[in-house]
């Protein structure tokens, strides 16, 4: 007769193992009794626990059935064996006859050669292979779908007490940031200046699964068709919800998700991992780490891109049953919350409100993502780029972020916190020796004046013009408006909000940029449809040239909030000049309606194009004749002309801004100004013109009209007041011809042979 699994199954098994990591003695003993319940268990000659040692190998930890005198001594390299092949793919690996495969690698020292029959599953949690259990038999058999399943139950039972760190060391296994209550130290990029110490808040909450084998299984049975009773009537719900209005593809999209809701494979499988004898808590994990290992094994990107719907799901199931024990722990903000998350969009963040966020640590962003504008405009410290922080921080953690070093510490030591509070002692320090030049102009030492003003978007922002000496705002993005709230603004509403922005400017020009959603700025009330490239698909001019309703109410806004003053429309993503005459064409026709109905008319009604999308390079000379002022989105612009999405991280960074490609375009564009006698009409506003670096090759250019976050109007000014452009000039020109990949490093050896400062923080 073929070995098979005992009667009593993996349930009696799982009550075994708890009783075996229950009982005291070394952690050694219990893992080789653990090897040997098993293989008795499952009717296997051998039965090996490998775990991932620092460094990626997979060592030999316990083994039933093999030589002891390998237990610590075999080690495979990271896909080495059949072993290292279940690491690797983090797929289970069943086979009849194991010396045959191509991955096969034979030890000596193991002893393994009368073994023919091989099943091995990974050890996984999360997206993390901890190691690997395996079974063996000499006859060459085929383990059944009930023995994989039992094997995978137990693996992930393994895996959670190999992450709660009392079966090893987990410094031993390279896990030591797993175990919560050590130190650990990220190091991302700073998106936005700052720092802070508070206590972690996790964007997306971890519902902690502390019962892994259930006590009644029945029981479980039952919650767990509960739970997903409660969670199809909430995704109903969703869909019902009049406040959505969900239409055309953002139904779609939600339509799939509920069924993936109501999948009767789903279903099924949770059901199976619960017969198996864990709770539905686990039971869910499990089926969820299987789905995911599945999913990033295939190559279908529909799949691949309904993963986070999958997580999703499994998140708010977790989070169903949690209600039904009792244990939901959710979820008010801390004070000084610093926020942990692995991805978030700048209306959530807008959700959380200014004041209530002391920093923010983000595992996917890039400088340039509309989340690090709104966290800069904002004033909340930004580190994105953190790999690994979401799943390493708990909720409640005591947590330091470090924008100078852009280094995120959890769970901090007290020299670290001391350390950390100098530090910001000494930044206050800084911060006030611009605020000592803060009403002197921007003058070069050879006499140019630049005029330095701030980007704004929100209420939050308007004091910033009088403190931070801006001259004015250079770039006002309206959009954001639109995304802090629920439902759009109304007529009303835009009015009182535009009017107190020329308020609180006073005599000083405000530039609104007239909407530019879509792209990753979708208001939670908006109807866009799913898009392959939303940077470059319906968004800013497009919807409003479409939708001219969206842009004839806010002009009209804007012409009743100036009440006579002078009013400045920036229109955005122009890609050519027939796009910018559509626009003017609609703002005179608002003009004149505006006079018909007895408004009081703007004093002058000023438009200029957003310089963003490459095309109108091509067109300079003419959109510069047809508008009043051009402002180089160098966000967009060099996303477009180095095919680099600014708001993923792979790729963000990936080109230097101090490029000569980019020196040659900003001296064409200058050039471009000069040529029509109108260099001082172009102004730069994206993240460039605020670094002080970038700055200074701007201004070497002859650009005399900045906009950046209220922040770095100090820094800037700082490196202008020291600047000598006479001196840059040639230098500059040198370096467009230079055949390297950045110009970055002569342009500091320049700043620091001549005294400029080009600290961000002083
Ligand atoms: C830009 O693209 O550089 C810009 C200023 O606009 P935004 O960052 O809002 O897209
Ligand atoms: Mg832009």
């Amino acid at each position: 007769m073929p070995p098979q699994l005992v009667a009593g199954g993996p349930r009696v098994l799982l009550r075994r193992l708890r009783e075996i990591m229950a009982e005291r003695g070394s952690a050694q003993a219990r893992m080789d009794k653990l090897v040997s319940v098993i293989a008795a268990n499952m009717v296997a000659e051998v039965c090996s626990i490998y775990l991932r040692r620092a460094g990626d190998h997979l060592e030999l930890f316990a083994t039933e059935g093999l030589n002891r005198a390998a237990v610590h001594n075999t080690r495979l390299k990271p896909g080495e064996g059949l072993v290292g092949l279940v690491a690797q793919t983090s797929e289970p690996l069943n086979l009849s006859n194991a010396p045959e495969h191509p991955s096969f690698s034979y030890r000596p020292e193991t002893g393994e050669d009368p073994f023919r029959s091989f099943l091995a599953v990974p050890i996984v949690r999360g997206e993390r292979v901890f190691g690997v259990l395996t079974v063996q038999n000499r006859t060459a058999r085929h383990y059944d779908e009930e023995e994989e399943e039992a094997l995978a139950t137990i693996a992930m039972v393994l895996a959670e007490v190999v992450a709660q760190g009392t079966l090893v060391d987990l410094a031993e296994i390279g896990e030591a940031q797993l175990s919560p209550t050590r130190p650990a130290t990220f190091r991302g990029e700073c998106l936005a200046e700052g720092v802070a110490i508070g206590t972690v808040f996790l964007h997306e909450p971890r519902v902690k699964v502390d019962r892994m084998i259930a006590d009644d299984p029945a029981a479980e049975l039952k919650r767990l068709e509960g739970a997903l009773e409660q969670l199809r009537l909430a995704v109903d719900a969703m869909l019902a919800s009049s406040e959505l209005d969900l239409t055309g593809e953002t139904r779609e999209v939600i339509e799939a998700y509920r069924l993936f809701a109501l999948d009767q494979g789903w279903r099924q499988r949770l059901v199976d991992a619960v017969r198996s004898g864990l709770t539905a808590e686990a039971a869910v994990e499990r089926v969820q780490d299987e789905t995911r290992a599945r999913i990033n094994r295939t190559d279908d990107p529909y799949l691949r891109g309904r993963l986070h719907d999958f997580d999703d799901l499994a998140r708010r199931l977790i989070r169903h049953l949690a209600a039904t024990d009792g244990a939901v722990e959710r979820h008010v903000l801390p004070e000084n919350a610093v926020v942990v998350a692995r991805g978030m969009g700048p209306a959530e963040l807008l959700d959380y409100g200014r004041n209530r966020i002391a920093a923010l640590v983000v595992e996917e962003a890039a400088e340039t993502s509309h989340i690090a504008i709104v966290a800069r405009s904002l004033g909340i410290p930004l580190i994105g780029g953190v790999e690994g922080v979401a799943d390493a921080a708990i909720e409640g953690d005591r947590i330091v972020v470090d924008g100078e070093t852009a280094e995120v510490h959890i769970r901090p030591p007290g020299e670290v916190i001391i350390a950390f509070q100098a530090k910001r002692a000494l930044l206050a320090q800084r911060v006030a020796r611009f605020a000592a030049i803060r009403d002197e102009p921007a003058v070069t030492k050879d006499g140019v004046r630049v005029s330095l003003n701030m980007n704004a978007g929100l209420l939050l922002d308007l004091p910033h013009i009088s403190q931070s000496g801006a001259d004015g705002i250079g770039l006002f993005r309206t959009e954001l408006q639109f995304l802090v709230g629920s439902k759009m603004p109304r007529l009303k509403d835009q009015v009182d909000f535009y009017r107190q922005v020329f308020d609180a400017a006073g005599s000083k020009p405000v530039v609104f940029r007239t909407l530019d959603l879509g792209g990753d700025k979708v208001p939670s009330y908006g109807r866009t449809a799913r898009e392959e490239n939303p940077a470059m698909g319906w968004r800013a001019i497009r919807i409003a040239l479409d939708r001219p309703a969206l842009l004839r109410y806010q002009v009209r806004a804007l012409i009743a909030a100036s009440e006579g003053r002078r009013l400045r429309l920036l229109f955005p993503m122009v890609s050519e000049v027939a796009e910018f005459e559509s626009a003017q064409a609609l703002v005179a026709r608002e003009q004149m309606r505006a006079e018909k109905v007895g408004t009081v008319l703007p004093e002058a009604i000023l438009m200029g194009a957003m310089l963003e999308v490459p095309s109108l390079l091509f067109e300079l000379r003419q959109m510069m004749k047809a508008s009043d002022f051009i402002s180089v989105g160098s966000n967009d612009l060099l996303q477009f002309i180095f095919a680099a999405d600014r708001a993923n991280p792979a790729v963000a960074k990936r080109y230097d801004t101090l490029s000569p490609a980019v020196l040659n375009l900003v001296r064409q564009i200058a050039e471009a100004g000069k040529n029509a006698g109108r260099l001082g009409d172009i102004s730069f506003c994206g993240e460039i013109a605020g670094r002080p670096l970038e700055a200074m090759a701007l201004v070497g250019f002859g650009i005399t009209s900045l906009s950046m976050q209220a922040s770095m109007i100090g820094p800037v000014k700082m490196m202008i007041r020291n600047l000598d452009t006479t001196k840059l000039k040639p230098v500059i020109e040198r370096l467009c011809g230079i055949e390297r990949s950045s110009a970055r490093s002569e342009l500091s050896d320049f700043a620091a042979a001549h005294g400029v400062p080009i600290g961000r923080t002083g």
